[in-house]
């Protein structure tokens, strides 16, 4: 365990640190070199899966710090490789396979299908639905089953400890862990001075409400976020640009209002 870092900075990638549609974090180089030169943590929060987070974690130079996969349901710890942590995503096949028939075949999940079927089901490239498919903590899939099948589904999973999210395209089981609950025991962990996060998203919301400070990043394509707990005060802001673009200079300007470069 390292000393408490002066800064910990808690960021969603999609949309926010990493441009929706090219994937670029470029545009963010300036504020990840001037965060590193501080000694600043910098723990990235994605829906994405280990494996997935871990590429852009290497390229990045943040592999000495967690990061927080598949939405909160699963942590990368620093230095870990995404390939020690497949455990519990079995537990979560075997526990589904063992439900009636008539349940289990109204929910078709990541593992049902191809990488061919995901990528056309998502639009993520080839490699990209291949990683996808790659997980460790929760599965995403969508209920065919009628409301009623889908409530019997869900209770018998909760029997197992099972919980469901329903998120905008999928309904995800996992064991539990959200991106709030991951950014908190991290804080307890390394006891930053002073936590910011940053997204764009619904799912980033109480992120961005557990930390000291948060930055909504704007995103063209989709709805504005509800105003949210601590906008107010001004504990909370938006930037007007998108992407990490936006994510670069609203980090540097935390920075400099902090005293910290
Ligand atoms: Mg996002």
């Amino acid at each position: 365990m390292t000393t408490a870092p002066p800064l910990m900075v808690f960021s969603d990638l999609d949309g926010t640190l990493i441009d929706q549609h090219t994937y670029d974090w470029t545009p963010a180089g300036p504020a990840l070199n001037a965060l590193k030169e501080v000694g600043a943590g910098v723990v990235l929060a994605s829906s994405k899966t280990a494996v997935e987070v871990d590429a852009l974690r290497s390229e990045m130079g943040l592999s000495g710090w967690p990061a927080i996969v598949e939405n909160g349901a699963g942590l990368l710890g620093a230095h870990a490789a995404p390939d020690s942590m497949v455990d519990q995503y079995t537990r979560l096949l075997a526990a589904l396979d063992a439900l009636p028939d008539a349940l289990r075949s109204s929910f078709v999940g990541f593992d049902d299908m191809s990488a061919a079927e995901l990528s056309a089901a998502t639009g993520l490239s080839a490699k990209g639905a291949d990683q996808a498919k790659q997980r460790a903590f929760s599965e995403p899939g969508t209920w065919y089953g009628s409301q009623e099948e889908k409530e019997a589904f869900l209770s018998q999973l909760q029997e197992q400890g099972i919980v469901a999210q329903q998120g905008g395209r999928f309904l995800t089981l996992s064991f539990g862990g959200t991106k709030a609950e991951r950014v908190s025991a991290l804080k307890m962990e390394y006891a930053p001075k002073i936590t910011i996060a940053l997204g764009d998203a619904p799912n980033d919301i109480s992120m961005l409400e557990a930390c000291d400070y948060g930055v909504v990043i704007a995103n063209p394509a989709r709805a504005p976020l509800p105003p949210l707990n601590g906008e107010d005060g001004g504990r909370i802001h938006r930037t007007t640009g998108a992407g990490p673009a936006a994510w670069n200079e609203a980090v540097l300007d935390f920075l400099a209002r902090h005293n910290l470069t």
